[in-house]
């Protein structure tokens, strides 16, 4: 059956407004909403319907009740990260609120798996704020591990699939969803990270416009050894994570910053002479902890690639 051809019970409706609305606001947000954000619920008919409860990590609204099946779930900041254990990289993992699967939270997420009704996930990327992931369907539950698990079916925006009666239809699709889904979800937490560890400007210029800076990787992105851990980062503004990510700046393990000869030696306007070449023999910034400082290693590997080049 056509999705368009569907009989659209309520709960659909419910669903398919709250993913319309979610996806306007991620739009707007970089790909983020906020709590305050999904504070002011949903419009439906004229009618205000809660989303979520910042308090519990599953929710399904009064108006959802007859139909039973959890709405949103979310985790917290502080919540346990388990996805990165996970060893399947194409499955996200939720846990049941505490340890009673019989617990009327948990009896939704399940009644949720059996009606396969498609789930908004909210994962934080900050303490306040979260990256949405939808629809997304329950495909297997775990009681022994106290947990489901759950699979993306689009990637923001395309909500096509939403009112797909099988949560594991198209599961290829599905697997590339979800994989996308953890890469900007590591993404999103390391840059939350670097950027707090290096107070918030750029380690070269010191530019504290917080859109304008990056969490570069110090060992790329690629590189099977590159977590998403701030030893591996540095907080740096566009231009220079573009510079230093293409060779034209190198920093070397005592934090030395390095521009490469030809650059030097370039005559043109202020952002090649303000922006990179007095750059040339400074020091980096960075922060004071020492469990958070770049990885000396990991600096001269990378610095070694510069020389080369
Ligand atoms: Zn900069």
């Amino acid at each position: 059956m056509q999705p368009s051809q569907m009989p659209l019970d309520f709960d659909y409706e419910v669903r398919l407004a709250l993913f319309d609305h979610i996806h306007r606001l991620a739009d707007a947000g970089g790909g983020h909403v906020t709590a305050a954000q999904l504070n002011s619920g949903l419009s439906l008919n004229g009618k205000r319907i809660p989303v979520w409860s910042q308090q519990r990590g599953i929710f399904r609204p009064a108006v959802l009740r007859d139909f039973g099946a959890a709405l949103t779930i979310h985790s917290s900041f502080d919540s346990p990260y388990d996805d990165h254990a996970h060893p399947d990289r194409e499955r996200l993992v939720y846990r049941y609120q505490g340890i009673d699967p019989s617990h009327r939270d948990n009896v939704a997420l399940r009644r949720a798996m059996q009606l396969r009704r498609p789930l908004l996930y909210l994962i934080a990327v900050q303490p306040t704020v979260y990256f949405p992931v939808f629809p997304c369907y329950i495909v297997a539950d775990r009681p022994d591990d106290l947990a489901v698990e759950l699979m993306a079916d689009a990637i923001g925006s395309d909500i096509v699939h939403a009112a797909e009666e099988e949560p594991l239809a198209n599961i290829g699709l599905k697997a590339y969803a979800t994989r996308a889904v953890k890469r900007r979800l590591h993404q999103g937490r390391f840059r939350y990270a670097v950027l707090r560890a290096y107070y918030r400007q750029c380690a070269m210029c010191r530019l504290k416009h917080t859109p304008l800076l990056d969490a570069a990787h110090i060992l790329p992105d690629r590189d099977e050894r590159s977590l998403p851990e701030v030893p591996n980062g540095l907080a740096l503004c566009r231009i220079h994570h573009g510079a230093y990510d293409i060779g034209i700046i190198g920093v070397d393990p005592d934090y030395l910053i390095h521009v490469r000869p030809d650059v030097l030696a370039e005559h043109d306007g202020p952002m090649l002479r303000f922006g990179l070449q007095e750059m040339e023999g400074g020091i980096i910034q960075v922060p004071r902890r020492p469990e958070l400082k770049p990885n000396r290693d990991y600096l001269a590997e990378r610095f070694s690639r510069f020389m080369a080049a």
